[in-house]
C-alpha cells in the first residue's frame, strides 16, 4: 500500500534539552545553556516515517512542557488511525481540541506534511503550492551580552558569505545599543543591518529610542513595545521612515487581520511556531502582502527540522520576500539533531529537492537529549 488512504499507526514524542554554545539576550527573556524542543514521528501502515519539530520559548509562545501535552494527551487521539491524507481535517480536529500550543500544531502539520510528502515522492514544497524559489537569505541575530563574542561570529558570517545581521537590542541599556550599531556601521558595511526589540522597551521610552536607532537607517526595526500595544506600535510607525516590523504583535491570520486594519506595521515575522503550522503561515503572508506590506520568515530557537520546515513554506511562499533567520542549527546548538547539516551556502538557505522535508532526525541524537519521550517501542 504506498498511497495517501493509509492510516497512521505510529505517534511517538521525544522532549529534547539541546545543548547551546553561548547565551542570547532578547527583549523579552535569555536562553543559556540548553533550547528545549519537542520532536514528533508519525508513522503510516506500509512503515513510513514523517517527522515534525516543535520550538516553544515559554516566554514568547509557550512551554516544552504545555507542548508536550497537548501533543502527547490532546492531539494523539486524533492522529491515530487517521488518513495520511486528511491533513485539513485533522488539523482542524487539532485546533478544536486544544487552545493555543501553536508549536504543537506546527509540529504536527509538518510530521502529516513529511509523511504525505515521502509517501508520494515529492518535497513538502510541492504539496504547499509549488516553490517560487530555490534559496533564501538567511539573516543571523546578534544577541551576545559579551559583544566581543559577537565580533567573533561576524568574522565566521563574513567569511561564510552571510550578509545580513539581525541586532537584538533592548535588553541592556540603550548606550550598548548605540555602541554596537555604531561598530556595525564602521567596520561592517558589507552587511544589511535589521535591529529587533522583541518587546523590550518601556511605551515610555520607546519613542526617543527608536527615533536614535531609525538615524543609523536599518532595514527595519522590529517589535519595539509589548505585543499588545497596538496603539504605539502604529504611533511609532506615523514617526519614522524606517519600516516597523510586527513579530510577537501578530502570531496567526486573525492578528495579521488586525494589525492590518489599525496600520501597526509595515510588515511581519511569519513563523510557523507562531501560526501554528505551515499553511496558517502562508496565510499570514499573504494578508499582509493583500494590504501592501512585506513578510520575512522568522524563527524561535529551532534545531535543523523546524528550519526545514520553515524553509519548505518560504520555498512555496512568493510573499515572504525579505528572507530568513534559520541560524540556530548552524550558529548556535552545539550539535543539530538531523542526519545530514541543515544546507547553507554562500549565506543561502538552500530550498531540498528530495521528498518529504528533505532530512530527518538521527534517532541516536533524539534519545540521547531526551528528557522525556513517549516512544511506543
Ligand atoms: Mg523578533
Amino acid at each position: 500500500m504506498n498511497d495517501l488512504s493509509q492510516n497512521i499507526i505510529g505517534y511517538d514524542l521525544w522532549h529534547l534539552k539541546l545543548p547551546v554554545t553561548s547565551r542570547r539576550d532578547h527583549g523579552i527573556g535569555s536562553v543559556e545553556g540548553a533550547c528545549e524542543v519537542v520532536m514528533l514521528r508519525l508513522t503510516s501502515e506500509d512503515g513510513t516515517q514523517g517527522f515534525g519539530e516543535a520550538s516553544p520559548w515559554s516566554v514568547f509562545t509557550g512551554t516544552p512542557e504545555a507542548t508536550f501535552a497537548a501533543l502527547d494527551r490532546y492531539i494523539r487521539p486524533l492522529v491515530l488511525g487517521a488518513r495520511v491524507g486528511d491533513r485539513s481535517a485533522i488539523m482542524a480536529r487539532a485546533a478544536c481540541a486544544v487552545a493555543h500550543c501553536t508549536e504543537a500544531k506546527a509540529a504536527l502539520e509538518t510530521a502529516l506534511l513529511d509523511l504525505a510528502g515521502r509517501i508520494s515522492g515529492i518535497p513538502v514544497w510541492s504539496l504547499l503550492g509549488g516553490r517560487c524559489r530555490s534559496t533564501t537569505p538567511l539573516s543571523c541575530s546578534i544577541a551576545n551580552p559579551d559583544f566581543s563574542q559577537d565580533i567573533d561570529l561576524l568574522a565566521r558570517l563574513r567569511e561564510d558569505g552571510v550578509r545580513i545581521v539581525k541586532l537584538k537590542t533592548g535588553f541592556k541599556d540603550h548606550a550598548f545599543d548605540i555602541m554596537r550599531l555604531e561598530y556595525l556601521a564602521q567596520n561592517c558595511p558589507e552587511f544589511s543591518v535589521r535591529v529587533d526589540y522583541n518587546q523590550g522597551l518601556s511605551i515610555e521610552e520607546a519613542p526617543t529610542r527608536v527615533r536614535d536607532v531609525a538615524r543609523f537607517n536599518p532595514d527595519f526595526i522590529e517589535q519595539p513595545v509589548r505585543a499588545h500595544h497596538f496603539g504605539m506600535m502604529a504611533k511609532l510607525r506615523q514617526m519614522t521612515d524606517v519600516p516597523l516590523l510586527a513579530d510577537e504583535s501578530v502570531f496567526g491570520p486573525e492578528d495579521m487581520e488586525r494589525a492590518a486594519r489599525e496600520s501597526i506595521c509595515d510588515g511581519v515575522s511569519v513563523k510557523i511556531m507562531k501560526s501554528g503550522g505551515l499553511t496558517r503561515g502562508q496565510t499570514v503572508a499573504r494578508i499582509a502582502a493583500a494590504h501592501g506590506l512585506t513578510a520575512y520568515g522568522g524563527d524561535m530557537f529551532e534545531a535543523g527540522l523546524a528550519h526545514l520546515a520553515g524553509t519548505h513554506m518560504i520555498a512555496a511562499t512568493p510573499e515572504i520576500t525579505l528572507g530568513c533567520e534559520f541560524y540556530q542549527a548552524s550558529y548556535f546548538l552545539k550539535e543539530d539533531i538531523l542526519e545530514e547539516p541543515f544546507r547553507i551556502q554562500n549565506g543561502q538557505v538552500c530550498v531540498p529537492e528530495t521528498p518529504g522535508l528533505g532530512g530527518r532526525p538521527e534517532m541516536a541524537k533524539l534519545n540521547h537529549y531526551a528528557v522525556a519521550k513517549a516512544v511506543s517501542e
